[in-house]
């Protein structure tokens, strides 16, 4: 039997199920909680810190290590004063990926900057087209075949720029922590203690919202929300983990993501077409001792090269917009496709959300959906003793069989 709360009554209520199992959620055994059980008291959730003794750093070194680059967990050990700094700056969780910049206007995820990568590829060929390639453009075509690249790159740039340093959308942790753990099970728990609940729904039970509760993170999800392995975040209508932008994919920067897509396509279709158009000059302009596409090729060399660039570099960003197009048409996340449609993991799938209409649900992806607010306010003031950066050990499913 598995809990889970139906319909539109606000008690939870319980529905059986084939496994007869009933699951909760257990705390780890050396966590804090339950040892502080009897006592609430802020000490309870605290974990053990490296702390080592306040350092007075340099100003250069502080600018340049809390500013610039800043990594919060690191910050703990080395800071113990609370007053007066910001939320990005706070992190308790050594777990903790991320780090941020420009004083907690950007973010990245620790480990492997698969994103500086990206970013030099899209960099690179438009370093090579200025330089070599836009003044013989600009004066043989026409300037505005310059500009209208440079237009194209830019708006390219700064949506992958978005999509890559945004908050994707990251809850809050620790917000809905369970009262009462007491010998590793609880009678009659209380709700945060069902692990799914089914959100009523016009249609049949089948076409309900399931709404998890993140034992990671310690929130009730809200729909279409997914806890993230990466991040070790959970992000509201989480698409995807992209490694290309080292960041997730959610309802804070999927837009970024989608237009990035289709500009970057964009360009390297426009790139190909005036490279080409440049190495076959010779048959309808005058070029210097040129009369063959292999001599075009030898006097204008950058050009074959940005050709072959623009047409590998084409390939994937083309396909993921391919897939991007059919998921926005049908208005469902990679996630649920993956794990629903693809996998058949769950036949009984309806997707509520899609209106039905595909020219809706585009809008809906491609212009409709607002950046919202960054829930976790990086750059808003820390209170001190705020749970929401303290670290709290995961909580862990169990079923027991009746
Ligand atoms: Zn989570
Ligand atoms: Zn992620």
């Amino acid at each position: 039997m598995t809990f889970a709360q139906q319909g539109s009554t606000d008690e939870p209520t319980f529905r059986s199920s084939s496994t007869s199992n009933r699951t909760y959620l257990e705390t780890h055994p050396e966590i804090s909680l339950r040892r502080s059980q009897s006592n609430r008291s802020k000490d309870h959730y605290h974990h053990e810190e490296q702390l080592v003794e306040p350092k007075s750093l340099p100003l250069i070194h502080r600018f340049v290590t809390n500013w610039l680059i800043m990594d919060p967990v690191l910050l703990q050990i080395y800071q113990r004063q609370l007053h007066g700094t910001k939320n990005y700056e706070i992190e308790k969780d050594p777990d903790a990926k991320f780090v941020f910049f420009f004083g907690g206007r950007l973010r990245s995820i620790k480990g492997k900057p698969v994103n500086v990568i990206t970013g030099a590829m899209i960099v690179i060929p438009v370093i090579i087209y200025c330089i070599f390639e836009a003044k013989w453009q600009w004066h043989h075509l026409s300037p505005a075949v310059v500009v209208t690249f440079i237009y194209i790159w830019l708006l390219a740039f700064c949506h992958f720029w978005k999509a890559a340093t945004s908050d994707a959308g990251v809850l809050p942790k620790n917000l809905h922590i369970p009262k009462s753990i007491n010998k590793e099970q609880v009678e009659n728990p209380p709700d945060e203690y069902f692990n799914a609940i089914t959100l009523p729904s016009y249609g049949s039970t089948r076409d309900g919202v399931v709404v998890k509760y993140c034992s990671t993170c310690h929130i009730w999800r809200p729909p279409r929300t997914s806890h993230c392995g990466t991040c070790q975040v959970c992000v509201l209508n989480h698409d995807h983990h992209c490694v290309f932008l080292n960041n997730c994919v959610g309802e804070r920067n999927y837009m970024y993501f989608l237009w990035f897509l289709l500009l970057a396509c964009v360009g390297c279709i426009y790139l190909l077409i005036i490279s080409i158009v440049q190495l076959c000059y010779y048959q309808i302009g005058n070029v210097a001792d040129v009369t063959s596409i292999s001599q075009s090729a030898k006097h204008f060399p950058l050009s074959l090269f940005l050709v072959v660039y623009s047409i590998l570099a084409l390939f994937y960003p083309l396909l993921l917009l391919a897939f991007h197009l059919f998921l926005t048409s049908q208005n469902i996340t990679t996630r649920e496709y993956l794990n629903n449609v693809y996998r058949r993991k769950h036949a009984d799938f309806v997707n509520v959300f899609d209106t039905h209409s595909i020219w809706k649900n585009l809008y809906i992806n491609w212009f409709g959906s607002s950046r919202a607010v960054s829930l976790t306010f990086p750059r808003n003031e820390y209170q001190p003793g705020d749970i929401r950066y303290e670290k709290i050990e995961p909580l862990q499913l169990f079923s027991i069989e009746y």
